[in-house]
Parts: C-alpha cells; structure tokens; sequence
C-alpha cells in the first residue's frame, strides 16, 4: 500500500516478546525493565492474524525481533506459520544470537530465510560489559550454527557507542567487528546509539529508525499495537480494533517524519 506521503509500505516489523536474556547498556536499564503483563502479550496466532493482514495489504518483507525473539517460547513454530503466508517474500530475524545454537536448524526448517545477529564488540570482556554479562563465544557460536543451517546472508549489527570515537567515528569495539565480519564474509550494519535517556528516545541520523522519506516500514509492539514509526507514541491497538483496522489507521497516520517516541522501550517495539 502506498501512504500519503507516497511511500510504498511494504515492511512489517513484529516485536514477538519485551523479554530478553540480556541486558545491553544502552537498551536496558541494569535493573531490568517493567515487563509487559502476561495477559497483554500477543498470542501466536494473533501475531500470525496480523501478518496474515498485513500481506492482505502489500507486506512482502517480515522482520521478527524484540526484545530477544528466540526467548519466546513457540518462536520456530511462528515461523513456519509466517514462511507460508503466500506473498511473504522476505522473512528475517534479528537476534542477539545467544540461542542460535539451539534454534538455527528449527527456524532454518520452519522456513526462516535469514537472521541479523547483533554483535558490538569481539572482545569478551568488552562484550560482556556492554552486555551485562554476554558470553560473546555463544554468539560466535550461534553465527556459525546459522551459518551451517543455510541463515544467510548472515548480517551483523553493530552499535556504536558514543565514547572513544576516531577520526573516522569508529571506536575501538566497532573496528574489532568490522575486522571480525571481513575474516568471516559477513556484512556489518553499523547503528547509531540512541540516548535512552528519561525511557525517551529520538531520531538520530543514521539509526535504526531509517530514512523518514523512504520509510517503509510498520512495526507490531509485542503488545500488540501496530506502530507505523518508530519515534512517534501514535499506536493502534489490533485487540481494540482488529488486525486489518489497525493497519490501515497506522498507514493512513504514519508521520512524514519522526519525531520522539516516550510511551514505549525500544524492546517492547523491536528497534
Ligand atoms: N535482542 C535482539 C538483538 O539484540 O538483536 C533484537 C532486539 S534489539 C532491540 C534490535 C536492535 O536494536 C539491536 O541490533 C540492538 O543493538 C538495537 N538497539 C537497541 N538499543 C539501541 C539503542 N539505544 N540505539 C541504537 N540501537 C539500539
Ligand atoms: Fe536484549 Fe537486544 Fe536489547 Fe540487548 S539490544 S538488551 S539483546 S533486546
């Protein structure tokens, strides 16, 4: 479907949980984050449902993320139930890669086509600082376990932190991934940090959120509101007004550019 703006909106981002088995500095606060209540998580099948009507109007490219989306019990059965929506042409997964190990072959299987693994620094002691106490093998782990199970192309996130920046605005962790991803063949994405400061956070140019005029993008929080842009509170509940109803409002609402987003964390929208 094409906006008003006359972007073509053809991405769908879905958050599958707010949990995660890390806590990254720059995404949680050290004492955890207040999780989203059991009874307002999206089922299963409710996710598929929006999927389902996204495709209906012109999704081709589905993302899941989170929070972490492999802490989410059921995720490769998700999956396979998204894999055979006809018209899904794309079907990715962003991960922190920490249970690839374990979950590489069943997503492979159930029809995933590809996995983002983020990964801010190689060294173990710097990776497991950022982290807050990552073991950074298991994610090395877990790209080769992709890697074997066919995930590919297997691409690594990067975020950049803002201290210890170079001429070139690189920092010592990020040279170490790019290092890392040219040794092993894998594209790296680097991303700007976004300040979280205040449970607030902005556009920053070059971050996740995109390019605003080129934007193509729709996101379903893991409490189940479509979000058509990333910094922005505008949220359209698919409970309150069903899957199909809640997309077209998000469309027809999506901001020609964004702004701050205040009401939700970053792992409850998926990045
Ligand atoms: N847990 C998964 C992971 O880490 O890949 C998926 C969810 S995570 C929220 C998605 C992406 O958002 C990750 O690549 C992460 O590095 C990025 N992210 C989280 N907080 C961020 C921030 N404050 N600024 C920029 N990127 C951020
Ligand atoms: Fe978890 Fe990903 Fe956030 Fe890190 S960036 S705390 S892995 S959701």
């Amino acid at each position: 479907m094409i906006d008003r703006f006359g972007r073509t909106i053809d991405y769908l981002r879905i958050a599958v949980t707010d949990r995660c088995n890390l806590r990254c500095v720059y995404c949680m606060p050290s004492d955890g984050i207040k999780l989203v209540r059991h009874e307002d998580v999206l089922r299963l099948e409710e996710i598929v449902e929006v999927a389902r009507a996204a495709v209906d109007i012109g999704v081709i490219k589905i993302r899941l993320t989170g929070g972490e989306p492999l802490v989410r019990l059921g995720v490769e059965s998700l999956v396979a139930q998204l894999a055979v929506i006809d018209g899904v042409a794309d079907l990715a997964m962003t991960t922190n890669g920490l249970l690839l190990p374990k979950y590489a072959p069943l997503l492979a299987a159930g029809g995933l086509h590809r996995v983002n693994v983020s990964l801010d620094a190689v060294d173990p002691h710097r990776y497991a600082a950022i982290t807050r106490g990552g073991d950074v093998r298991e994610v090395l782990a877990g790209i080769e376990a992709a890697r074997k199970a066919g995930l590919t192309p297997i691409k690594i996130n990067c975020v950049l932190a803002h201290e210890g920046r170079d001429a070139e605005g690189m920092t010592p962790d990020a040279r170490d991934v790019a290092a890392f991803a040219e040794r092993e063949g894998l594209q790296v994405r680097f991303i700007e940090q976004m300040d979280l400061a205040d449970g607030r956070f902005s556009v920053v140019h070059g971050g996740s959120g995109g390019d605003c005029r080129r934007c193509n993008r729709l996101r379903l929080t893991s409490d189940g509101q479509i979000r058509p842009c990333l910094f922005s509170d505008l949220g359209f509940s698919v409970r309150e007004l069903g899957a199909a109803e809640a997309i077209g409002r998000a469309i027809a609402q999506k901001p020609p550019a964004g702004s701050t987003c205040s009401d939700r964390t970053i792992g409850m929208i998926g990045g």
